[in-house]
């Protein structure tokens, strides 16, 4: 656009491109912010409902989850995902806590909203709300309760909390012990790498059947049917090539003018393959999984010595299986001796749900393990799924902080009532968005007695008393709308749930609301949080991306409204 002149601004801007400045900006992206918390309201808690959600290729998800139902909602507006980023983040750092991470996010920007219409500027609100958040996390520190790695009990409760209100809740009691025996058995020097946890899910049974594997199950079949199908006192190879003589070499440089030349190479063929398998049997192997194929002959003489041998296994069950029982994988299997194959009680092949696989069992220090999950159909085993990642994140990060909180609402109520005292000290206009954050942090509580049918109003004004009256630990129970200790309940959360929550809560509200100017590239064909765009692409489909968000912000807000 060349040709503008004049008053124009200085950046020039191609025809397709559109740019909100100023208010605008501000207020379209605070309205696309608080739709996307808007949507996941319901679901918080304990009662807290499920959403349905069926994309273009008409697949369901019916969960709870307040990050699964931002990811497959497929949102467009840029502010609008920087909200879905505050969920991935909490999914990434604890696990759990990805709808009261949201939904506190939305509510700073709703009071961040009041504020600006008093005139308060954008940079003094986003300090305030920095220096609350700052406040916050020491305050919240101050009141957390130390759990001791080995306090199975407690443990346990922190695992059920995270469940409550998901697909898994009837069986939160079975399922919260195997969760914490799983965390516990891959724990290593306080540190937990939760990859070591695999989760199979197998339909057909109830939830209840769920069961901890210590060790390493391969959803794979022994190769041959002649070879055992289950080896006690297991001394295990893992080859990462192939039991195959390289068929290149015989394309390539196989001439045959006679039939004796022919039985020339196939015997040196034979050879090749008969040494690989003597190789494994002087090392003292009984079992062996290879990353590659298994020649038929090769499993010939495997079967004939009574090796258990699987093929093409995936390089993460390879990894597993190293860890669970101490073997080391090579890559030329005539290089294997005794010190590479580890070691496990049984290694068998077992029905699972109608299903073979090889479990691999009885292991030393069962440093990976393999949780069965089970349930009635597909869509519940999955949702379940979502609720034992929630869980298991929880018992990995009490495991490695040691510090819990009281859930229900209690620490949300504390934080408000200490920051508007923090509120005095801070003075200036700072104050006001001090107070406006810890107005927001009450949105936790309110939202769940909402979501459990009891009188928001009712619920705030008693738990605010109760904590005026020193006692920390007083929630909302869910279920009967009564004000109790959360503790003694045993509703308690992770530390870090919280602090990981106001975090990026506030960094995500901050930075929208400095925005004070929208410059979109490509074309603007309205923004819409749906996916009937067509793409797909996913979220901020091609050409999309920033383009998504155009001049229909109401339109979005009201989108969603309908939607849900
Ligand atoms: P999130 O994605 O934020 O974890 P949830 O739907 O799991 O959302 O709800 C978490 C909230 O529910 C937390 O504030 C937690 O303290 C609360 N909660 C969990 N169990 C109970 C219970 N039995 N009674 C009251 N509140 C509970
Ligand atoms: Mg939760």
């Amino acid at each position: 656009m060349a040709q503008q002149m004049g008053n124009q601004p200085l950046i020039v801007l191609s025809d397709d491109s559109q740019r909100t400045s100023g208010k605008d900006a501000q207020s379209m992206n605070i309205t696309a912010g608080k739709a996307v918390a808007e949507s996941v309201r319901t679901t918080l808690g304990p009662k807290g409902m499920d959403k349905m959600l069926v994309d273009s290729q008409g697949s369901v998800v019916v969960t709870n989850d307040g990050v699964t139902i931002l990811k497959e909602m497929d949102i467009e507006h840029p502010a609008a995902n920087m909200i879905v980023e505050v969920a991935e983040t909490q999914e990434n750092e604890v696990g759990d806590g990805t709808t009261s991470a949201v939904i506190v996010s939305g509510e700073l920007l709703s009071e961040a909203e009041n504020l600006l219409e008093q005139d308060i500027h954008a940079t003094t609100l986003a300090q305030g709300y920095r220096q609350a958040a700052e406040k916050a996390k020491e305050l919240l520190d101050d009141i957390a309760i130390e759990v001791s790695e080995d306090d199975d009990e407690y443990l346990e409760k922190i695992a059920a909390t995270a469940m409550t209100g998901k697909g898994a809740e009837n069986a939160k009691d079975v399922l919260a012990g195997l969760v914490v025996r799983a965390v516990q058995s891959v724990a290593d020097d306080g540190v937990v790498d939760t990859d070591n946890i695999k989760v199979e899910k197998v339909t057909g049974s109830s939830i209840e059947d769920s069961e901890l594997v210590e060790g390493v199950i391969v959803d794979k079949e022994r190769v041959n049917d002649n070879m055992p199908f289950a080896v006690e006192d297991a001394k295990i190879a893992l080859v990462d090539d192939g039991l195959e003589v390289a068929e290149t070499e015989i394309d390539t440089e196989v001439n045959v003018t006679d039939p004796d030349q022919l039985q020339q190479f196939l015997d040196q063929e034979e050879a090749q393959l008969r040494e690989m398998v003597d190789s494994l049997k002087d090392a003292g192997a009984n079992v062996v999984f290879v990353d590659g194929g298994i020649d038929d002959m090769a499993q010939h003489y495997l079967a004939q010595e009574g090796i258990l041998a699987v093929r093409r296994v995936k390089s993460s069950d390879m990894k597993r299986l190293g860890r669970a029982t101490g073997a080391t994988a090579v890559t030329n299997v005539k290089d294997i001796e005794a010190d590479d194959l580890g070691d496990a009680g049984s290694v068998a092949q077992k029905d699972i749900g109608g299903d073979e696989r090889i479990f691999v069992e009885d292991v030393e220090e069962a440093k990976s393990v393999t949780l069965i999950l089970r349930g009635g159909t597909e869509h519940v085993v999955d949702e379940v799924e979502r609720a034992i990642d929630d869980s298991l994140g929880v018992v990995r990060v009490t495991l490695e902080d040691g510090k819990v909180l009281p859930g229900g609402g209690a620490p949300e109520t504390e934080l408000a009532l200490k920051l508007r005292d923090f509120a005095d000290s801070v003075g200036g206009r700072e104050q006001l968005a001090v107070e406006a954050f810890a107005d927001a942090l009450e949105v936790g509580p309110r939202t769940l007695a909402e979501n459990a049918g009891h009188d928001p109003i009712d619920s705030l004004v008693d738990l605010r008393s109760r904590h005026d009256g020193g006692e920390t630990g007083a929630g909302l129970d869910a279920y009967t709308g009564d004000i109790i200790d959360m503790e003694d309940e045993g509703v308690v959360e992770p530390l870090r749930v919280k602090t990981q929550a106001i975090e990026s809560a506030t960094e995500a509200a901050v930075m929208i609301l400095r925005i004070d100017d929208v410059i979109a590239a490509g074309d603007l064909k309205g923004g819409q949080i749906d996916s009937d765009s067509g793409g797909d692409e996913g979220p901020g489909g091609a050409g999309g991306g920033p383009g998504g968000m155009g001049g229909g912000m109401g339109g979005m807000g009201g989108g969603m409204g309908g939607m849900m």
